[in-house]
């Protein structure tokens, strides 16, 4: 009896340390971590959703797809800056466009969530979900359109 109760415990023991060596795998490359729970907590329901279970927000929605005022933006989970104003453009897709970003911050995945391979753009120092990168934008630039979804970012004005 004494040997099969230990079995149990062991097995339980076993389980646990799986469940924790597989968390640690899925986030080992992000600087700032924090749990889903806490997440939830300290940002808007919609940032949430689109950072953390990578939503879309609906087009011509965002606060920012209109918005040309001259600063930078950052992640608005960890406040990484991210973008330029002076690299976004009216790319008419009803999402805040730039032909570019901050490299040091951003992370280029694939996602196949819709059946075919998409440049997923991620933030690299929490690994949220900012939007995609399509090869239509400007072709006197980069070609490229950072597609981004204005509730992962946080605009910071520069005053002249
Ligand atoms: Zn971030």
């Amino acid at each position: 009896m004494k040997k099969f109760l230990l079995t149990i415990i062991l097995i339980g023991l076993i389980g646990c340390k799986t469940n924790g060596q597989k968390e640690v795998l899925i986030s080992k490359n992000y600087i700032i971590k924090k749990s889903d729970e806490l997440w939830k907590k300290e940002l808007p329901n919609l940032s949430y959703y689109v950072l953390r279970k990578a939503y879309t927000e609906p087009a011509f929605s965002g606060k920012y797809d209109n918005f040309y005022e001259k600063g930078y933006y950052v992640c608005k989970g960890c406040n990484s800056k991210l973008y330029d104003s002076e690299n976004k453009y009216d790319s008419g897709s009803g999402w805040p466009s730039f032909d570019r970003g901050n490299d040091d911050n951003l992370e280029y995945s694939v996602d196949y969530k819709i059946g075919y391979p998409r440049v997923e753009l991620k933030c690299n120092k929490c690994g949220g979900h900012l939007g995609h990168m399509f090869e239509d934008g400007p072709i006197k630039t980069t070609g490229k359109r950072h597609c981004i979804n204005s509730a992962a970012l946080k605009f910071i004005q520069i005053k002249n």
